[in-house]
């Protein structure tokens, strides 16, 4: 047994350091940071003077609390290359986040940050127990997105066979399946749920038919339902996998066979957890918005980052050997909790709910509207296969049923209409799960 812990962490020193020791090499790079930005960028300069503080204020990590916070509209008025700490003569790659409204968060990489990104995310393979002996399909979108690119050389720098499928053609992704026999997927919890679907479809039971053992998914909330709605048809075990383009994509933090939170690879990643009414740094264990500075990244470095992202934090080593700091499911997103009422709704709340009912397929949209001043919740679930053909009264019980459920779970009512099986738009990367025409009325 000892001898199989060891071959999955990837890097023995660093996931297993003791925190003392790792809390010395946590200032230390800090300390460098906070010296480079200041120096090097007029933005630290400024947010630094703002605040009274000077680089050399840091002398423990408790004295962190005292700096200034990195927004993302920073990294919006300083958009593209405004942040950036090295000449771009160093700079050997960009990518950009996926944001739909406004400018994109831009990524750069100097070549030891490209190592670095290999490293995490060899280390997430790891964490997943994926070695040489694996395959690889990798289904996250290439190109500016980082997914594709960042589980790409991870898988490589371990050693396994890496098929670069990205999204899209799904027949043709379950086509692969059959004849390559990988044993890993990696894609966005959404997406790996319309493989499952379209290998139903073509005949397939991924359980029996095929070799998948592992999936690694990221890159948008998901719940323990989904997981379970996964595993189950896919005939795999899934590692939640944590990223965002403002620290170096995916690679962030991923779960280890515990399934027990996400290992943050915390000599890299600073994590902080605050109140983001406040501002506060809040206790291990409590919920609130994650932070990050980066220790040692080159080309695009970040001192307390608000991520918008909700979770908390835990600081025990874990049975697994590691002794990195773990983060727990991400609940929400700042900015992707709904205000409707007054009341604020997350919408995994709902994908929990939805996603306990078996007479409903996975598959819904969440509108939000205004009717005679009125914010109103309507949720848009598919039917199931076989119930679909039951008859109108029966998705009539199955939508009151939901929608006591909901008013229970949410603490206001939420209309739920049942609508036919394959009647909502699928993705191939991130789902698009929220429709908000309140800002169409403004
Ligand atoms: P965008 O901001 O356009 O979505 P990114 O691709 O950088 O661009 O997305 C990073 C964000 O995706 C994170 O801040 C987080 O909100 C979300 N995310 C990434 N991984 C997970 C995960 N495992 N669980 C929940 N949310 C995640
Ligand atoms: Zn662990």
């Amino acid at each position: 047994m000892g001898n199989r812990v060891n071959r999955m962490i990837w890097n023995l020193e660093a996931e297993t350091m003791p925190r003392e020791e790792k809390k010395r090499l946590q200032l230390q790079r800090m300390q460098l940071v906070f010296k480079r930005a200041y120096h090097s960028l007029p933005f630290y300069r400024r947010s630094f003077e703002a605040k009274s503080v000077k680089p050399e204020d840091l002398k423990s990590l408790e004295d962190l609390s005292n700096f200034p916070f990195t927004l993302k509209t920073d990294l919006r008025d300083n958009y593209p290359f405004g942040l950036f700490a090295t000449p771009m003569s160093k700079i050997i790659r960009l990518h950009a986040s996926s944001g739909t409204t406004g400018k994109p968060v831009v990524g750069a990489y100097t070549r030891n940050d490209l190592d670095l990104w290999s490293e995490v995310m060899a280390r997430s393979y790891g964490a997943a127990g994926v070695d040489e002996g694996d395959m690889v399909h990798n289904a996250y979108g290439y190109g500016l997105f980082t997914g594709g690119m960042g589980f790409h050389y991870g898988a490589e720098r371990i050693g396994a066979t890496v098929v670069p499928v990205a999204g899209g053609l799904t027949k043709r992704q379950v086509m692969l399946w059959q004849d390559f026999k990988p044993t890993v997927l990696t894609c966005t919890p959404s997406f790996a749920l319309v493989l499952a679907e379209t290998a139903a479809e073509m005949g397939i039971n991924p359980v029996t038919d095929l070799n998948l053992r592992v999936g690694m998914f990221g890159a948008e909330p998901w719940t323990e339902q989904m997981r379970h709605e996964i595993e189950s048809k896919l005939g795999l075990e899934a590692f939640n996998q944590y990223g965002l383009t403002e620290l170096i994509g995916p690679g962030v933090s991923c779960e280890c066979p515990n399934h027990n939170g996400m290992h943050i690879q915390d000599d890299h990643f600073y994590p902080e957890i605050i109140d983001p009414a406040t501002g506060e740094v809040l206790d291990y264990g409590q919920t609130g918005e994650l932070v990050f500075t980066s220790l040692t990244k080159e080309a695009f470095p970040v001192i307390r980052y608000r991520t918008r992202d909700i979770t908390s934090l835990d600081p025990e080593p874990c049975s697994c050997g590691r002794t990195t700091m773990r983060m727990n499911r991400i609940t929400g997103r700042s900015d992707d909790m709904l205000i409707v009422r007054g009341v604020n709704v997350f919408p995994s709340q709902i994908e929990g709910v939805i996603l306990t009912n078996k007479a409903v397929a996975p598959v819904y949209l969440i509108v939000v509207d205004r009717v005679r001043n009125l914010d109103q919740i309507e949720v848009q679930v598919e039917a199931a296969e076989a119930v679909y053909h039951m008859g109108e009264e029966m998705l009539l019980e199955i939508s009151n049923q939901l929608q006591q459920e909901l008013v229970q779970t949410l603490g206001i009512s939420a209309k739920v209409v049942v609508v036919p099986p394959r009647s909502i738009a699928r993705s191939e990367g991130k789902a698009k799960r929220v429709l908000d025409r309140r800002n169409l009325h403004n």
